[in-house]
């Protein structure tokens, strides 16, 4: 079997995303260049803000990305939460949201535009390894290597596929036959300006308006405001549009003054089905896994979905780069991710449940 560390190990990303980006950096910096494939015919993620975790910073600045990083990211020194009515409940306690604290050094949790975050993610990788307009169709799996076929009748070959292709990914079929399950909750998600929310928003924090299980987040990125409305609904559909009508019948409890925000939104805006999956027992063949998404799609309560996509990255490409063969490495990475991602999933699924109240 090959050696790992030979710097032409050919690998192939299925899906520029985020966990798709994030692996080809974290592989580039062990000297491996892998090749990301990506069905949209142009790059670009849509929604709002996300928030990136101390440790999610930490491996930024080592993949040489922490100045490029902080140039879009803005530190969340606080996180408040209040009634609907505008009283203060509290800020960030051990049991509510412990995730989104700084770590034992200080550094705080920091928040970025999604779009700004895979500006990040691109910039080291020369375009020759980006390859838009692929989409994923097949794999054959032999002894040797994989055979992957794509919609529009490209077919590669490679050493190792990594399945960084989202909650639908159809390559997760070889593992489960699960379907995503909703959560029971919708997001609707925009970025306002500093000036409309600068009563009602921090600049440098997290603020929270919650009502049962309604919810009204704000956080900052660069240049603007993330602006989140989260409330129940039995509506499966993933994707609707929704007009300010509409909007204003999920918070009519709500203070005038951010009753009065939905003002600044340009309508009809989408208004997202939250969806997850849960853990599977198994992510990888010998030359086939998953990442990201593809592998243990998660709820937003803990905002870890990314940032596990993330660290996912981080310990393949360390696998890759440290093992004898890829079957070796794909065990390596999947021990010592899939563990702490199911407890992740499960936890995020315990607290929606409590934050529900
Ligand atoms: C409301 C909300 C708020 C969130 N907030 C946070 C947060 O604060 N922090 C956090 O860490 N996470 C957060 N998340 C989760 C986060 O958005 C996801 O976990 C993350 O985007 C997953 O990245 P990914 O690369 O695995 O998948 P995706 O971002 O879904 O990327 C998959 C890519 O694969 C491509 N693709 C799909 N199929 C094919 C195919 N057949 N061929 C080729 N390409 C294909 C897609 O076009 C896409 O570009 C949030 C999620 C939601 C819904």
């Amino acid at each position: 079997m090959e050696q790992t560390q030979s710097k032409s190990l050919n690998v192939v990303i299925i899906g520029g995303g985020i966990g798709g980006f994030a692996t080809a950096v974290a592989l580039q910096n062990k000297d491996i260049q892998a090749h990301v494939y990506e069905q949209a015919k142009a790059l670009g993620e849509i929604g709002a803000g996300i928030i990136m975790h101390p440790p999610t910073q930490y491996l930024f600045k080592e993949w040489g990305l922490g100045e490029v990083f902080n140039e879009r990211g803005i530190p969340n020194k606080t996180i408040e939460v209040y009634t609907a009515q505008g009283e203060f409940v509290t800020n960030v306690t051990d049991d509510m949201l412990s995730s989104l604290k700084k770590d034992q050094a200080g550094l705080p949790p920091a928040s970025i535009h999604r779009a700004h975050l895979l500006d990040v993610l691109i910039s080291p990788i020369d375009p020759e390894y980006i390859h838009l307009d692929h989409k994923f169709e097949s794999l054959v799996e032999t002894a040797d290597y994989v055979e992957v076929t794509f919609e529009n009748g490209a077919v590669v070959q490679a050493d190792v596929v990594i399945a960084a292709n989202g909650i639908h990914s159809n390559i997760r079929k070889l593992f489960s036959n699960d379907e995503p399950l909703y959560s029971g909750n919708h997001s609707v998600r925009t970025i306002l300006s500093r000036e409309v929310t600068k009563e009602t928003a921090k600049e440098e924090g997290t603020v929270i308006y919650k009502e049962g299980a309604k919810m009204l987040l704000m956080q900052p990125v660069a240049g603007g405001m993330h602006f989140d409305i989260l409330y129940p609904s039995e509506d499966t559909t993933w994707v609707n549009y929704i007009t300010k009508e509409e909007l204003l019948t999920k918070i009519t409890s709500y203070d005038e003054k951010l009753v009065k925000l939905l003002d600044a939104i340009e309508y009809p805006i989408a208004d997202r089905a939250l969806y997850h999956r849960q853990p599977i027992l198994r992510w990888s063949t010998k030359r086939i896994t998953l990442l990201g998404d593809a592998a243990h799609s998660m709820l937003p309560t803990l905002g870890q979905g990314a940032n596990s996509a993330i660290a996912d990255a981080d310990a393949i490409a360390r696998a890759l780069s440290e093992c004898a063969t890829v079957e070796e490495a794909l065990q390596q990475y999947e021990n010592e991710r899939r563990p702490v991602t199911t407890a992740i999933q499960n936890e995020s699924q315990q607290f929606d449940k409590a934050f529900d109240k």
